[in-house]
């Protein structure tokens, strides 16, 4: 009961934070301020009453439409809200459910806690690139750049957290050793875009992969350790060649077919997706992956 309470509570928790989210993914590209003015329709400028802005359930009632003018209220509202309400709440049931064991001591609760608080950040951090490169072709440093910062203390606590629940005597790393191997990560995560990038431009001649999608890259790999972020990019890649084909097929059979084959991709986007999905099943897929291929 406590453990459906707790998570109920993140999933609210990540409600409220999606909506705010929307705020700042509709308020950044336009280099407007998300603390004012008020939540309002952003073609009439009806300001918000306060029903009108409760997440999920105000689009619901209104039916996708504002209540001033009638302008459609894009289905990516609720989407947000909806996908780090549940990420939220999936990265609270781990962690409520060790809260309830008794015999689970201090070192592992702040195991549990720093994974949790960790997989919230990492999560609303992908949505919110994610849907920024869909809609605008931009991954921003100012998201970037602290992402992989904090990866990389996260990365640090989090293998010193495991650390202290084992006997001492067993163990040659300290956190010396767990900072250069994040650092490496996010070198080696962010320079395999880089070079990928550089060999793109020798055949083609034109930018095919943006600077962010390196750094996005290198954020993957602080959050999630260099296989972690391989798998993100394998699965992105394959998501985004399996929409391209869509795009191809569908096209084919349009009078513009040609504007169509050309329509640029988000490559981010697709990145992001493979990210989460990285971050909650990365193991089990890395594990199968390996008795898959006989190597475990
Ligand atoms: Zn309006």
């Amino acid at each position: 009961m406590l453990r459906i309470l707790g998570t109920g509570f993140a999933a609210l928790a990540g409600l409220a934070f999606g909506s705010f989210l929307n705020v700042c993914l509709s308020r950044w590209p336009a280099g407007e301020s998300v603390v004012a003015p008020r939540s309002h329709c952003r073609s009439c400028g009806h300001t918000l009453a306060w029903w009108e802005n409760v997440p999920l359930a105000s689009w619901l009632a209104l039916r996708g439409r504002c209540r001033g003018c009638g302008a459609r209220i894009g289905w990516r509202y609720p989407l947000v809200e909806l996908a780090v309400g549940t990420l939220w709440a999936a990265c609270a049931w781990p962690f409520t459910g060790q809260l309830l064991q008794p015999s689970a001591s201090a070192v592992e609760v702040y195991a549990g806690l720093t994974a949790m608080l960790g997989g919230m950040i990492l999560y609303w951090l992908l949505v919110a690139l994610a849907v920024l490169d869909a809609e605008q072709f931009w991954l921003p440093d100012r998201l970037t750049w602290p992402g992989i910062a904090l990866g990389f203390v996260y990365s640090v606590l989090a293998s010193w957290l495991s650390r202290q629940s084992l006997p001492s005597s067993s163990l040659h790393a300290t956190s010396a050793h767990a900072a250069v191997a994040s650092l490496v990560a996010i070198a080696a995560a962010g320079g395999l875009i880089l070079f990928i990038r550089w060999v793109y431009w020798l055949i083609r001649r034109h930018e095919g992969i943006g600077l962010g999608d390196a750094k996005l890259m290198a954020l993957l790999a602080a959050w999630l350790g260099f296989s972690g972020a391989l798998v993100a990019f394998g699965l992105g890649v394959f998501l985004g060649a399996l929409v391209a084909l869509g795009i191809l097929a569908f096209s084919s059979a349009r009078k513009d077919a040609k504007e169509w084959a050309l329509t640029k991709l988000p490559l981010g986007t697709f990145l992001c997706v493979g990210g989460i999905v990285s971050g909650l099943w990365g193991k089990p897929i890395i594990a199968a992956y390996l008795r898959w291929t006989g190597l475990h």
